[in-house]
């Protein structure tokens, strides 16, 4: 028996149990696959402290409409399961115009700031250091067009929020990076961020510190959890918390409670290339919506957006046509997997997490809705999530209950 019992072991839940942990409570993980298996292993792995600005849809209708035609490979739409989706992201739409988003980016910012320090404490308790970069990532482009307009989008940002970046042109990134076989214009390179090797083994790492401490993982379906009395009952534990954090999975357990939260699931692909040469550090390449990550299993491709809550696709266009770009930049060989990995991006309409207890039910927290950064963000919310449960609402002001029903 134990005081609270975290549902979920990805980045979010395990950061979740380690910071109620840290603050004296006892916890135990339930999930039914071992840690860090699902989105937070599919990734890129980068820890993102340069996205103080939180992924928005663009404001113009006719961007709008480029973007959903995949123009540019950074959305795919699957039309047949479109409509579920469409007032969730209408109402992201909403939020992406720029009086709800002069709201919503200092809340996010100030998640996006604290990334780097909390994942680094767990890191080292963790002895997780051979996993990590600590050198960035690029953000590359094609044409020296498509350059000037990056750099002077990345010095807007330095200007407001003190960025860190530098630039590297034709001749550095080349240099910087020998195992491309053809120039690109260049690249900045997001100085700050740091990024993994194996984004699930960091997730496992930081499952075995939990566990160092005292804590316990077991396997079992979060879909039996159950209010029994004052407490709360799944996979043979009772506790008088539960918290959900099932990231993709979440709304449709709190649905069974009566809550309803709107989802924007997007899809992405990754696989990975056995490579003899490659990069310093991930590259994402902007015209073509792919990031090419070195990982420990091979350089990993992943995917950008696939607006879908289908099943995943046998014919991931995205990744397949960002392999094709990849060929003509590194020499890259057989695909490690046999079929590619995909995974959904849990995205809130609200663009920022949820972190809060339910209106309704004594002892149910919600934890989940990470989108595009739940990897750099799982340590951060957890620890507001920890704060708040120990009585500082101040902690989740901006993430809590404002979108249930
Ligand atoms: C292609 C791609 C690239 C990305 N790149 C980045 C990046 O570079 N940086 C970044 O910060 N973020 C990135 N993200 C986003 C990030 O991966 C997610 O936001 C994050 O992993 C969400 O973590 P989570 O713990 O909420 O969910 P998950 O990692 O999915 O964890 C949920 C857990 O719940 C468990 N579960 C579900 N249902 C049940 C059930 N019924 N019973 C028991 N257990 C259950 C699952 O087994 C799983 O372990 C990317 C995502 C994708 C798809």
């Amino acid at each position: 028996m134990s005081e609270i019992i975290v549902l979920g072991a990805g980045m979010v839940g395990v950061a979740t149990a380690l910071s109620l942990q840290a603050r004296g409570h006892d916890c135990v993980i339930v999930d039914r696959s071992p840690p860090g298996r699902e989105t937070s292993y599919g990734n890129a792995g980068i820890i993102q402290a340069e996205a103080v600005e939180p992924y928005s849809l663009p404001a113009n209708p006719l961007l709008l409409l480029a973007m959903a035609l995949g123009r540019k490979n950074a959305v795919r739409v699957d039309w047949l399961t479109l409509p579920a989706q469409v007032p969730a992201l209408l109402s992201y739409w909403r939020s992406s115009m720029p009086g709800s988003l002069r709201k919503i980016i200092p809340v996010w910012r100030g998640l996006i700031e604290e990334a780097i320090p909390r994942h680094a404490a767990l890191i080292e308790a963790a002895g997780a250091g051979n996993l990590v970069r600590e050198n960035g990532y690029w953000e590359a482009y094609e044409t020296e067009a498509g350059l000037a307009a990056g750099v002077l989008a990345a010095e807007r940002r330095r200007a407001i929020y003190g960025l860190e970046f530098t630039t590297a042109d034709r001749d550095a990134l080349q240099r910087e990076e020998p195992a491309l076989k053809r120039s690109l214009a260049g690249a900045i390179n997001w100085s700050a961020a740091w990024s993994c090797a194996d984004p699930g083994e960091l997730v496992g790492s930081y499952a075995a510190l939990f566990e160092k401490r005292g804590g316990r993982i077991i396997s079992g379906d979060a879909a039996s959890l159950e209010r029994s009395g004052h407490r709360w009952s799944v996979a043979g534990e009772t506790a008088a918390a539960v918290v959900v954090s099932l990231g993709p999975w979440s709304p449709q357990l709190v649905s069974r409670f009566g809550y309803h939260v709107p989802m924007v699931r997007k899809r992405g692909y990754h696989r990975h290339y056995r490579s003899d040469e490659t990069l310093s550090r991930p590259m994402m390449l902007s015209d073509h919506s792919v990031v090419m990550s070195p990982m420990l299993k091979g350089l990993r491709i992943a995917s950008a957006a696939e607006l879908s809550s289908a099943a995943p696709s046998d014919d991931p266009r995205q990744l397949l046509r960002g392999e094709a770009v990849v060929r003509t930049l590194l020499d890259i060989g057989e695909p490690v997997e046999a079929k590619p990995w995909s995974g959904t991006r849990p995205c809130l309409p609200g663009m920022l997490p949820l972190v809060c207890k339910a209106p309704r039910h004594e002892g149910l927290w919600f934890h989940f809705g990470h989108g595009h950064q739940g990897f750099t963000l799982g340590p951060v919310t957890a620890e507001r999530l920890a704060r708040a449960f120990d009585g500082d609402g101040s902690a989740i002001k901006g993430l809590d209950a404002a979108l249930l029903r």
